[in-house]
């Protein structure tokens, strides 16, 4: 097998190895980390990945693109991760309504996608500091709209020589999304709310990655950083496994044939998840249109309407939160596979100074090729919950609403009656009070109340998870300013 080396979006620093790229999570040139070649999905390979469990294809495709872990490495570890008590209701099964078919991504332990990656994840990491002769301590900071956040801390906590920090805008996460943050467990974890919205607690996280002199005062004190936002590589290869896992499904099914194509529709924040899709196509899945789908924030339907990003606008907090942002990071990945690094260098560069850029007409023909923009807005939200529950008796939530909306959109526009592959990223049950109060206007004040309410209209069964959380106690009650968290990461390391 081709082994695969890791550079940065960005041009500098060299080629590293996957568990290097895993463990550093950011380039030193503030890049981020992209194979320097794309390994190949062939009709044979899907052919013999339909006959696997979950977990065995997940070990499959990762290995094509983690040259370094072993086969057997990566299969002990994702039984692990992706076992039936780790996801009770199937680690990715479809339901199918009209053309689209709904991959629900949120029956792990926190109820929403980012346990598909991060139940892995900290595997990955634990692996690639053994590979890389580390023996400092990682720190991983998190800056979190939600679910990242609790994602991350439940895959991290109490892992050997890990620690974790997470970050979370005061006001930018749901009721449930807060309780669950504050109430975590584990010996090696903190959470700290911070005053202003997600960009800034992501540009906040990013400064302190790229601050050499907060690097070399925890150097001394035996730590060393590392990343567990969608930007480190280990979030998105678990990520395309999904999207492969659908297409097998499907095939099994009898409603595709091998080689036929399908589309894929992504409720999308920071570019991750639909990035890991379109990295799927590019490895020879066969895919035709990716279609974006954003809330109100919608500064990637501009951008994929019109090629230029600009992202000075007012920022909205909506029911879907953890799309609400308006730098999304990974698009950057995108901009490298269509212009290079040199070009991406710029735009980045631009992006920082005026926060605008626009790529060049040959840029913007190529990703218009694969990709669609579309948007949400708050009342429609709401409506596709209504409708596709009167119609189906089929809950979703937030999130997968808009990207239900979008996805029939782009069907009806188009007359495509191929399949579109939706990912459904949370359970309804999470964002309970909003899609509550799209089907009734009797919302009870209290989030645990909503999600009773919400269990006996729909007469389906909140996660256990979520049911358990009203008995926990807070232990995270911390609200800082967006200055003072350089402080916060000293004092949780025991420095300051
Ligand atoms: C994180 C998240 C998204 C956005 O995913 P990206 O990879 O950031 O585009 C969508 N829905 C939910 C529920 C999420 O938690």
């Amino acid at each position: 097998m081709k082994e695969i080396k890791y550079v940065s979006t960005r041009g500098e620093g060299g080629k590293v190895t996957s568990a290097q790229a895993i463990k550093q999570g950011l380039c030193s040139d503030g890049g981020l980390f992209m194979p320097d070649s794309l390994p190949l999905l062939t009709p044979e390979y899907l052919e013999k990945l339909r006959g696997m469990s979950y977990a065995e294809r997940a070990a499959n495709v990762m290995s094509l693109y983690l040259t370094d872990y072993t086969y057997e490495e990566l299969l002990e570890d994702c039984e692990k991760a992706y076992s039936a008590e780790k996801f009770k209701g199937g680690c990715a099964p479809i339901k199918a309504t009209e053309n689209l078919r709904i991959l629900e991504l949120w029956h792990g332990p926190t109820c929403a996608f980012k346990d598909m990656a991060l139940q892995i994840m900290p595997r990955l990491l634990s692996r690639a500091l053994d590979k890389t002769g580390e023996d400092k301590t990682a720190l991983i900071l998190v800056a979190t709209s939600g679910d990242t956040g609790k994602a991350a801390l439940e895959g991290y906590r109490d892992v050997d020589k890990i620690k974790i920090q997470v970050f979370y805008p005061v006001d930018g996460v749901s009721r449930i999304q807060k309780k669950q943050m504050q109430t975590q467990g584990g010996n090696n974890v903190c959470v700290t709310a911070i005053k202003g919205n997600f960009d800034d607690a992501q540009s906040g996280v990013k400064k302190i990655f790229s601050d050499k002199e907060t690097a070399s005062v925890l150097e001394k004190n035996g730590y060393f950083f590392s990343s567990a936002n969608s930007i480190n590589w280990g979030r998105l290869v678990p990520q395309v496994v999904y999207y492969v896992s659908a297409y097998c499904d499907l095939l099994d099914s009898g409603e595709i044939s091998l080689g036929d194509k399908v589309n894929v529709c992504v409720p999308t924040g920071n570019f991750g998840n639909i990035f890991a899709a379109y990295l799927a196509k590019r490895s020879g899945l066969p895919i035709d249109k990716l279609i974006c789908a954003s809330n109100v924030n919608n500064v990637l339907t501009d951008f994929l309407n019109t090629g230029v990003y600009d992202r000075n606008r007012t920022f909205r907090t909506t029911m879907s939160p953890s799309m609400d942002i308006l730098i999304s990071s990974n698009l950057e990945r995108l901009l490298y596979l269509a212009a290079g690094a040199e070009k991406t260098s710029s735009y980045m560069a631009a992006l920082a100074k005026d926060g605008k850029y626009g790529v060049d007409p040959d840029v913007f023909e190529k990703i218009k090729e694969s990709f669609i923009g579309g948007f949400c807005t708050e009342e429609e939200t709401s409506k596709t919950i209504r409708e596709i529950f009167e119609k189906y008796g089929y809950l979703i939530d937030t999130h997968t609403a808009v990207g239900v909306k979008c996805a029939r959109e782009y069907a009806a526009k188009t007359g495509d009656t191929r399949p579109i592959i939706t990912a459904s990223t949370a359970s309804p049950y999470k964002f309970a009070p909003d899609v509550l109060s799209s089907l009734t206007p009797d919302v009870p004040e209290d989030e645990f109340e909503a999600i009773d309410a919400l269990s006996a209209l729909s007469k389906t069964e909140a996660p256990a998870p979520l049911a358990s959380l009203r008995e926990k106690t807070v232990r995270f009650d911390r609200t800082v300013e967006k200055e003072e968290m350089t402080r916060e990461v000293l004092r949780f390391a025991g420095i300051e």
